[in-house]
């Protein structure tokens, strides 16, 4: 485990895309709202309106002293605005009851408004560094390739990804973190929904779904 961890941390170190929310010294706010956007919006469509929102509302205070249609407005054409209404409570909520500063724990950041586990794990690690489990949609499908040989993940979660997206973590904190963000990275770019990329694969050597012959999936996913 320990070569995989490190071939695909190094693989992230060296060709993750350069994106605003995640370089060194961002704020917990300006990952919080691109996590919002990200939800269901593709990176290149969220990345100008990230820009214009940190531009207008560089702290949650200044989101919050807005009406809500004002957040409306500047959501555009990122599509399910009740993203935007959610957000916009949330930085109320954190105002009033956090002094302005968005709460570091996985706790406390899931009783906010629009913030489901995926996203409480995800600003926990990247913004504030602690230690969680990250699972999103490309998280999925990387580990039921490489570890459990699948085409795909389950149509919906299940308690035994969650479980083994713990148990293959690297157990140093800093590793563990950056494993976070480089499996998920290698989802987006190389281990595709569709087309993945295994002949550039850093783990091409050590993936089950590639020794096992590249079964075929065994449904149908929606929208095929
Ligand atoms: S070899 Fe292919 S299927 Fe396996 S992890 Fe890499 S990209 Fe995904």
């Amino acid at each position: 485990m320990q070569q995989i961890h490190n071939t695909i941390n190094t693989w992230y170190l060296e060709n993750a895309r350069d994106l605003p929310w995640r370089r060194p010294g961002v704020s917990g706010w300006e990952v919080m709202v691109s996590e919002f956007m990200l939800q269901q919006t593709p990176v290149v469509r969220v990345l100008p309106v990230w820009e214009e929102w940190m531009r207008r509302w560089p702290r949650p205070q200044d989101l919050a002293a807005e009406p809500l249609s004002e957040a409306l407005k500047a959501w555009g054409r990122l599509g399910y605005p009740r993203r935007a209404q959610r957000l916009h409570a949330a930085a109320v909520e954190i105002t009033t009851e956090y002094n302005g500063e968005v709460p570091r724990t996985e706790a406390e950041l899931l009783a906010l408004p629009g913030i489901g586990s995926y996203t409480a794990a995800a600003i926990a690690c990247f913004a504030f560094g602690e230690r969680t489990v990250v699972v999103d949609t490309n998280i999925r499908r990387v580990h039921a390739r490489l570890f459990g040989g699948m085409a795909l993940p389950e149509p919906s979660p299940r308690a035994s990804e969650f479980a083994r997206a713990a148990e293959v973590q690297p157990e140093d904190h800093q590793a563990a973190n950056l494993w976070n963000i480089s499996v998920m990275e290698l989802g987006a770019l190389v281990c595709t929904a569709r087309s993945p990329k295994c002949e550039q694969c850093p783990v091409f050597q050590q993936c089950a779904w590639i020794a096992q012959g590249q079964p075929a999936p065994h449904y149908i996913p929606k929208g095929q």
